[in-house]
């Protein structure tokens, strides 16, 4: 099968087996290149760690700290003239650069909402690691079955109060127009608040105490995004900020919990950054491609493995996690620097399609979005023949 990208609006149908596989190699080497991680943790559990932030947790984990891991996700393997979905790729690949290099891996491919995934999770820890050091939560999901009612909660992207309207990027043709949020209306709020809130979170963290699974001294960290305010009334002011929020508080009641092992949990804000989730989100391709101009003409670009290497490396385990005054880790500290701020906001205001090349990385945003599902690697060759069947070793 030769496979080439098809998008429809902000997400691309197909994915690349080897292209996906050059992406996880490349990743593995940013982190080798800048050396071992001391004092890492050594068996981690990283939930939705087969994309984006929790793929790159999973391979800063394994590669620079030298640790086991176990991975849960929801993907697909290829069907019937269907190539398998990106993650589903990058995760075959993860596991077999983690055996090459010795390192116990093992994944899950399901419902991390759901209560049956966190059985089997807490059972292959109690055979496989006797506990976890380390637990990364890294989903984002559009919807949640609650496991105790069966309830589905959807998450929407809506402002709260009033409807907004700013600029939009296009992403398919380069167009920038105009868009309008309506506010959110009846449980909006609360269904969001449901998916991508900390009450999951929460539930795994207490699943693994109620066993045992806990070692003393574990970290666990969630992921967070603040930003500008040009992208407030979308993002921390609505519907998605309001879930944040709900994190912070879970992580503070967490943090509790995690006091008498010696534990901590940490909400990490991380930067704006091309991935799956993120290109859903309305207004924020615009900003994330002026924001990308900028920091790739001062030289501090990161991608998602810079950003999990450095939460790592220079925060999580180095005794100095820095946290800011309401006690979150910021790995956002490099976009949200004054200089870079004040650059991407006089652009904003004069941002329009025909000096978008000139203002803004669009180039670079359309590549980094491909490169999510594996296309435009080098030394891939995109016009062969490739077999889409390919296993995750350890679900085969
Ligand atoms: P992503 O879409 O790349 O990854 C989501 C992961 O969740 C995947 O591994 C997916 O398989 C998994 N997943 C989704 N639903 C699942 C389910 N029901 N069961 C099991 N696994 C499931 O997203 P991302 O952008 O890396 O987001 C991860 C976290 O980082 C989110 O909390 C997000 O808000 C946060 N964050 C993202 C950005 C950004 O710019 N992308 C910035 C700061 C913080």
């Amino acid at each position: 099968m030769i496979i080439a990208p098809k998008i429809r609006g902000f997400i691309c149908t197909t994915a690349h087996p080897e292209g996906c596989a050059q992406h996880v190699a490349e990743q593995i080497a940013v982190v080798k290149s800048r050396g071992p991680i001391a004092n890492g943790p050594k068996k981690v559990l990283v939930i939705g760690s087969s994309t984006g932030y929790g793929l790159s947790s999973r391979i800063a984990a394994a590669f620079g700290c030298g640790a086991d891991t176990m991975g849960v996700f929801f993907e697909k393997p290829a069907e019937e003239g269907r190539c398998g979905t990106a993650g589903w790729y990058n995760s075959a690949a993860f596991e077999k650069e983690a055996a090459a290099a010795g390192l116990f891996a093992r994944s899950f491919n399901g419902d991390a909402f759901s209560d049956a995934m966190k059985a089997e999770v807490c059972a292959a820890i109690k055979a496989d690691f006797g506990q976890v050091d380390c637990i990364i939560y890294s989903l984002a999901s559009p919807r949640r079955t609650d496991p105790k009612t069966g309830e589905v909660y959807k998450s929407v992207l809506k402002s709260i109060g009033e409807s907004y309207t700013n600029k939009n990027l296009n992403t398919g043709n380069g167009v920038v127009d105009e868009v309008t949020i309506q506010p959110a209306e009846g449980d909006d709020i609360k269904n969001t608040v449901a998916v991508m809130g900390g009450e999951d979170w929460e539930m795994w963290i207490d699943a693994l105490l109620a066993e045992n699974l806990i070692a003393p001294g574990t970290q666990t960290v969630a992921y967070s995004y603040i930003g500008p305010e040009i992208t407030w009334p979308i993002y921390k002011n609505g519907t998605i900020g309001a879930a944040k929020e709900d994190c912070e508080r879970v992580q503070r009641g967490l943090d509790a919990k995690l006091s008498d092992l010696g534990g901590k949990a940490w909400v990490s804000v991380n930067k704006a950054l091309v991935t799956q989730a993120s290109s859903a989100i309305p207004v924020v391709p615009l900003y994330i491609s002026l924001l990308y101009k900028v920091m790739k003409a001062e030289g501090t670009h990161e991608d998602t493995i810079e950003q999990m290497d450095r939460l790592l490396r220079d925060r999580l385990y180095n005794g100095n996690p820095q946290p800011d005054e309401a006690g979150r880790i910021r790995v956002d500290d490099w976009e949200m620097t004054p200089a870079v701020q004040a650059l991407v906001a006089e652009r904003w205001n004069n941002v329009c399609s025909e000096n978008l090349n000139e203002l803004a990385d669009f180039e670079g945003y359309q590549a980094s979005f491909l490169r999510l599902f594996g296309f435009g690697l080098a030394g891939v060759d995109y016009a062969a023949e490739t077999d889409p069947n390919v296993a995750v070793p350890s679900l085969s």
